[in-house]
Parts: structure tokens; sequence; C-alpha cells
């Protein structure tokens, strides 16, 4: 017998419509290129992310059609997001930092009609343009008051595109499952992949984001994505903020600028921030460097890599500000496990509470997690067994897009698997050891590079650190420890040695220690291990 409820689509239009209508005049503020400090509301934005559409369907776009932004965090890219989806097509977020030969790819790949980009990539967008196949016209993001001159064809500014649209618009009852947006993931080894999310897995997603447990939003926030709008949809919470009425502060380029961030975060009154871990460092760096303090942040939700417990630590007591880990991934939409202390566990000393925050979290409802040996075997929820992490669920990818099922990634009892090797404890915690390809390989035995970086991390002299395995004549492979010092700061080799003493297992130490100005980082501020294993593959360790 079916149920008698209503068949209402679940639909991104729908987000932006409440938002208008509750929330109207929740403030959002921007920094972009033209204003250094914009300020506008959800009402407005809703109006012309209607005027947005309208514009959209003059220029002949047909529904699934993928129209492509090269953007930071603003207001403008917030409207793409609503009306570019709404409207029936796919929004494509394209990661600005990857190599040019990756845009490429991307775009050619996603067949990208339409491209609205920020004033600061023309001159990337003029040296990919002879590549780009299929790509019909640009918007530039700014009026034409602030329109840069360039060579490119068909190009207009995005004030003068939405100007004379009317700002109603009748938004289409899709199909809940049509696409919505499009991510390509970073691709450390191999093409990068397109992660096609749709209007219900988009909204559950939301829904899932808003929950106390997870990303607690309500309309009393203030929400600073640090996570750009390219990344994974800023996790989220461009509709998560729909949903609830928070007001979004919008960094723009300012993303790794201590200095703004942390006026942003006083002047804005922000309550919960949202970043990977390199963002934070600069962050943490900044106030540690002027004395200020972050006033009225709540919590910050890092994610995206592992978080070394001295940075939960420095948020804990230097600004008293809770730091709630979260994992996830491009093709997860990408919340997974996020971690806060469940009910019971209120016991754990002070100690005990911060090992357990340093873990990637527990199982978000929505997404199931098994961990599985070689042969595909279930692992025990033990703390101790690791194997490879898998999900599924209905914000998880079903495969990628224009892939047809070649990825290899999916097992055939339909479960996704992540790369991620883990353990999982009684509780439900997950504790992310490596990427697989990351593991090193000690004699048989696998050493967490995680975990060594981590331990490290809270070495006082030590800015930010890396593990990779490199090769060994007896154990195959042995753990290098690549550190960058903090400003004005000194250690040496045997001194960060010993700090691995009673902190990880004697086997675990690495080998040897390299210092480096910095570390290479990925599109998406992580650190890229597999050029630090390409630059050391023939370092010597000593004997
Ligand atoms: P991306 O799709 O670019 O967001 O990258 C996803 C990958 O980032 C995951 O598969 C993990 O390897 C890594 N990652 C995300 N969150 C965490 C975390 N809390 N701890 C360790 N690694 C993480």
């Amino acid at each position: 017998m079916k149920g008698l409820m209503m068949d209402r689509p679940l639909l991104i239009s729908s987000i932006a419509e409440h938002a208008a209508r509750f929330h109207g005049s929740r403030e959002i503020v921007s920094v972009t290129v033209d204003d250094p400090r914009h300020r506008t509301n959800w009402r407005n934005v809703v109006s012309r992310s209607r005027k947005l559409a309208n514009a959209l369907d003059r220029l002949g776009l047909e529904r699934g059609d993928r129209v492509a932004t090269l953007a930071w965090n603003d207001h403008r890219h917030l409207e793409l997001y609503y009306s570019v989806s709404g409207a029936g097509y796919v929004c494509h977020t394209i990661n600005p930092r990857l190599f040019a030969d990756q845009l490429v790819f991307i775009i050619n790949h996603a067949q990208d009609r339409w491209l609205f980009t920020d004033p600061l990539f023309l001159p990337l967008v003029e040296k990919l343009h002879p590549a780009l196949e299929t790509l019909e016209g640009i918007v530039v993001l700014t009026d034409d008051a602030h329109l840069p001159e360039t060579s490119l064809p068909n190009v207009r500014s995005y004030e003068s595109l939405i100007g004379d649209e009317p700002d109603t618009y009748e938004w289409p009852d899709l199909d809940e499952r049509s696409a919505s947006a499009l991510c390509y993931t970073s691709g450390t080894t191999g093409d990068p992949k397109g992660v096609l999310y749709d209007h219900r897995s988009t909204i559950l997603h939301a829904y899932a984001g808003v929950a106390p447990d997870v990303l607690g939003l309500s309309s009393q926030d203030v929400v600073l994505p640090v996570v750009p709008l390219f990344h994974v949809n800023a996790w989220g919470i461009p509709y998560s903020a729909g949903i609830t009425g928070a007001k979004l502060v919008l960094p723009g380029p300012k993303m790794a600028d201590g200095e703004v961030l942390c006026s942003l975060f006083n002047d804005e009154a922000v309550t919960i921030a949202l970043g990977v871990p390199t963002v934070w460092l600069a962050l943490l760096q900044h106030t540690e460097k002027t004395g200020k303090r972050i006033e009225t942040l709540k919590r910050t939700i890092i994610g995206g890599a592992a978080v070394p417990r001295s940075m939960i630590e420095a948020f804990r007591d230097k600004h008293g500000v809770e730091v709630r880990q979260g994992w996830g991934m491009t093709e997860m939409s990408p919340i997974g496990a996020v971690n806060t202390l469940k009910a019971g566990l209120e016991h754990l000393d002070d100690d005990a509470q911060l090992d357990l925050a340093t873990k990637a979290g527990r199982g978000v409802y929505g997404c199931e997690l098994r961990i599985v040996d070689d042969e595909g075997t279930e692992l025990p929820w033990d703390g101790e067994a690791f194997g490879a992490l898998q999900v599924r669920g209905p914000w998880v990818c079903s495969d990628y897009f224009r892939l047809d099922g070649t990825a290899g990634t999916h097992t055939d009892d339909g479960w996704f698997t992540t790369g991620d090797v883990a353990t999982i404890d009684p509780e439900g915690y997950v504790a992310i050891t490596d990427r697989t390809k990351d593991v090193i390989k000690s004699g048989g035995e696998w050493i967490s590079s995680i975990e060594l970086e981590n331990v490290i991390m809270g070495h006082p002299a030590v800015a930010e650190a890396a593990v990779i395995g490199v090769p060994h004549p007896k154990w195959t492979e042995r753990p290098l420890l690549v550190v960058v010092l903090g400003e004005g700061k000194s250690a040496d080799k045997a001194e960060l040695l010993k700090y691995y003493d009673g902190r990880v297992a004697d086997w675990w130490l690495p080998n040897d220690v390299v210092f480096v100005d910095e570390l290479p980082h990925t599109a998406t501020g992580k650190v890229k291990k597999l050029e630090l294993r390409k630059q050391f593959a023939d370092f010597k360790l000593p004997a």
C-alpha cells in the first residue's frame, strides 16, 4: 500500500524562494573585485537569480546544458548557484587554481557552453580560450564600468546581462533527479573526474548539513565559508544557509588572507566558519603575530584533510572556538562524517576528548560507512582494524560524468570505494589513517603518515609538516618527515625526532627529517603528497 503524501519534487529553486520569503532581509556580505565590503540580502540575491534565469533562457541554453563558473565566493557566484540549477541547467564550478591543461580538459569534457568568470581570471581565460571547444560566450562578474579590456570574443558584463531582465521567473517543475551541478575532482593522478549532483541529492545533503550535530546552522548564525564555492559546493553551505536563513559572509579573493579574514570575522560577527586546515594555519599565525582575538566565532568546521590536534587546541584555548572536524569527498557532496561528542562520552577527560576530536568524525545519517579488507570482507568496528573505507547513500555518486562505469570505483554490491584507509571504533568514529596511495608500507606493515604529521604539528617550532614513504632497501619504504618551521622558530632533526618519543610506536619513527621553506599544495589547499614523493623519490635515508 502506498502512502498518501504529496509528490512534490525536491528542487533547488524551492530553497531560493523560501530564503527570499522568510529571510529576505537577512544579510549577505561579500568581498568582490569591485567592492571590498558589498552588502545585499537574500531577497535581492534571489531576485537577481530570477533575472539571471531569464537571461540564461534568452541565451538559448537547453535543459541540462552546462554553465561554468570560475569565481571566488561572493554574492554573484551565489546567484549563479540558484539561477543556473533552478532554471534547469547545470552549474559547473571550476577550480581556478588548477593547471591550464587540466582546466582545458575539464571545460571541454563538461562541454560548457557559457563561462561566468571573475575579472581576475580573464587573463587566464584568454590563455585557455583557443583550446576551448564548446564555449560560446563569456560573462564577466562585474558591471560595465569595471569590465577589463579583453581580446576575447562575445564577452559581456554580468550586470549588463541581467540589468534589463524582469525579476519574476517561473522556476521549471523539474524532475528532482535532474542534474543540477557538476564538480571535477582535483585528480592527483589521471584526468579529473566529474561528479554530477542532482536536485534531490543536493537537498537531502543540505537538510543533513543543517542538523545540530552536523554543521548546526540556524537563522541566528553568521556563516563564513572560507571553503570555496568551487570546492564541492562549499560543503553545501549555499543551500543549507538558504534553508535556515543564516547570514552569509563571502570573502571573495581574500580566502587565504589572515588579516582580511580576521576583520571579516569580527566586524560581521561570524559564528560559524568552514575551511581546510591550511587556511586556518594562516589565520592562527596572523592572530598570534598581532595578538588579535576571533571574538564571536562559536565553531569552525574543518575538513578536506586531517586536522592536527595542535590546531584544535589553539582554537579552543586561545579563542574559545570549537573545532568540528568533518570528513567527506567531492564524490559525496561532500559530508560523510562529522566529529561531535556523543551522549555518554562526556566522562572522557580532556586529553581523551582531544584525542577523539582528532578523528575524522562519526557517520552522518544518510551516508552509510564500512571498512573492508583486500578481499572485500567487512572489518570489525574495533578502532584497530583498518581497511578501505566505502560509503553509500543518496548523496554519494553512482558514477562519474561521461565515464560510463569505467572508473572502477564502485563495488558490485553498490558501494563507492573512497580511496581512504580508515579504522572505525565501536562508537562509530572514523579515523582516516591515509589515502590508499599515501600509506607507508614498512616491512609488510602500514604506517599512518597522517598520524605522524598530526603528532609533529604539536611541536611549537613546526608550522606545517608532511610525512611520505621513501624507498628503503630492507623495509620497502620508511617514513621521511618534511617540515616547514614557523617564522623565527628553530629546531633540529634530533629534537623533532625526540618529540615522537612515547607518542607513536618506536618502529614508526621517521628515518630522517628534511627542512623546506614551503610544502606544495593542491588547488584545494591540501599538501601534494604525490609531488613530494616524486621530489624525494631518490632520497637516500641514513643507514
Ligand atoms: P576532495 O574530494 O578534494 O574534498 O578530497 C577528499 C579527500 O580528502 C578524502 O578522500 C580524504 O582523503 C581527504 N579528507 C577529507 N576530510 C578529511 C579528514 N577529516 N581527515 C583526513 N582526510 C580527509
